[in-house]
């Protein structure tokens, strides 16, 4: 599906318009919501890559294995950006920022004057400091070609032997995906749990003891001090903390992302740990906004400024921006939700749970099938859920609205939350006894 070289899809307009570096999530639906609001200056949506626009998370699910298409990851298609009017170029990556001239230069030359900037340039695999990293058979999972290099090695290898560093989300899917079709897997995780830094310790053990059902060997607390390659520079070993050994013909790196924030860095704006937004998501540039995996926006749900790396956000993040550069700006506030496909476990998180201080269990967990919730101070700050979309769509409207639900609420024997709204309607109408 991928073009090479500098691609275009049409359009040229009057005045200087909107200009959107990175065509992810963030930048086609920033332009997208631009053009649903009624925005008629022209659109310019740069991307470094030859791709057209696509979703991410199929990489490390149904695109992997096979089951889904390069078309059907396209986030729009060529038409839809030429009906729109959308400028979008393909191959040619944003250089430079010229804050007073108000441009941006592209690496092939090109200037693109703006009126608005809305910087989605992502994020990019941190590497692994340790000797061999740089050998052949040891990759990363961001991008599309990353996705189909592994592709086309799970394809032509049979009972592979795979070793993922990290017990991330992506570095779970991917052992997923790889231990459905056949493959032998490892993961090694250097902290005592699975997704440690998003999930509860509860969730992490439910999947964790899946992973371990499906015949994935989960290493936890084990540091990972070399990979050693073979004579033609393949890797062939991963070396672990204690002198274990374990042999792999492919090793994936997923130990988390970096921001990509050079350009930012590059045109002075405030950036640590991600480009620096308000509640607007304006940089510190009020020409210049900033949305998706390299923003750090402030949380009024986490009561500080984070970098979520979400699907969700990057698409609320868009619209947010596309009202703001229409005039209408809004505080970002959107509730904050997720979801992650494991073998046959559909995880859903509504909120965000890392700030708990009690969590209630409830379904049938052995079943497959139930929800963390997830309290502070005795207030909901979030749901975990895993087979249960119910809970989750309730969740996340509880959220939204602000919620009397309780710890002691859920604990009730027989609780359900499809009829808790009702119920507490209920008791708040019926008169108190005397
Ligand atoms: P991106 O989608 O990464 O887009 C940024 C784009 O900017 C890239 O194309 C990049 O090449 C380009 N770019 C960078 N610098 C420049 C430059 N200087 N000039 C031009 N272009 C530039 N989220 C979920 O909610 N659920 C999931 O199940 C899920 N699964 C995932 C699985 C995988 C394998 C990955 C990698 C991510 C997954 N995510 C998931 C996360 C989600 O995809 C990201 O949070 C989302 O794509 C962020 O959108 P974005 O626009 O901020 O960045």
């Amino acid at each position: 599906m991928a073009a090479s070289g500098v691609a275009r899809t049409s359009t040229a307009g009057p005045g200087p318009g909107v200009v959107v570096v990175g065509a992810g999530q963030g930048g086609t639906d920033t332009t997208a919501a631009l053009r649903a609001r009624g925005y008629s200056g022209p659109i310019t949506l740069v991307s470094d890559e030859t791709a057209m626009p696509y979703q991410r998370p199929p990489l490390s699910k149904g695109y992997l294995s096979g089951a889904v298409s390069g078309e059907d990851i396209e986030l729009r298609s060529h038409s839809y950006f030429s009906a729109l009017d959308i400028d979008l170029v393909r191959g040619d990556r944003a250089e430079k920022i010229d804050r007073d001239a108000q441009s941006v230069l592209l690496a092939s030359g090109r200037r693109l004057p703006y009126e608005h900037l809305v910087l989605t340039t992502g994020a990019r695999p941190r590497t692994l400091p340790v000797p061999g990293a740089e050998l052949s058979g040891v990759l990363t999972l961001r991008g599309l070609d990353d996705a189909e290099e592994l592709r086309e090695r799970f394809a032509r290898g049979r009972s592979l032997a795979l070793v993922v560093i990290g017990a991330g989300f992506i570095g779970l899917e991917l052992a997923a995906t790889a231990r459905k079709l056949g493959h032998e897997v490892t993961v090694v995780e250097a902290l005592p749990r699975a997704i440690a830094r998003a999930v509860t310790p509860e969730m992490s053990a439910r999947l964790t003891a899946e992973h371990r059902r499906q015949g994935a060997r989960i290493l936890l607390r084990r540091e990972v001090t070399a990979l050693h390659g073979d004579g033609t520079g393949h890797v062939r070993v991963v070396e672990l903390d204690g002198g274990e050994r374990l042999p792999a013909d492919l090793v994936v790196i997923g130990v988390g992302v970096l921001p990509n924030a050079d350009l930012a860095v590059d045109a002075g704006l405030l950036v640590g740990d991600g480009v620096i937004v308000d509640q607007h998501l304006r940089t510190s540039d009020p020409a210049i906004h900033a949305i998706g995996d390299c923003a750090r926006f402030p949380s009024p749900r986490a009561g500080r400024h984070i970098r979520l790396e979400s699907v969700q956000n990057a698409s609320g993040q868009a619209r947010c921006v596309a009202a703001a550069v229409l005039g209408e700006a809004e505080p970002y506030t959107d509730v904050p939700w997720f979801w992650s496909e494991q073998y046959a476990m559909k995880l859903q998180i509504a909120g965000l749970t890392g700030d708990h201080d009690e969590t209630v269990l409830t379904g049938d967990p052995d079943g497959g099938r139930f929800s963390v919730f997830c309290f502070r101070a005795g207030r909901l700050i979030g749901v975990e859920s895993v087979n249960r979309p119910a809970d989750h769509g309730i969740a996340r409207r509880l959220l939204a609205s602000g919620t009397d639900l309780s710890p002691h609420d859920v604990a009730r024997p027989g609780f359900d939350l499809k009829t808790h709204p009702r119920e507490s309607a209920q008791r708040t109408k019926e008169p108190n006894p005397v």
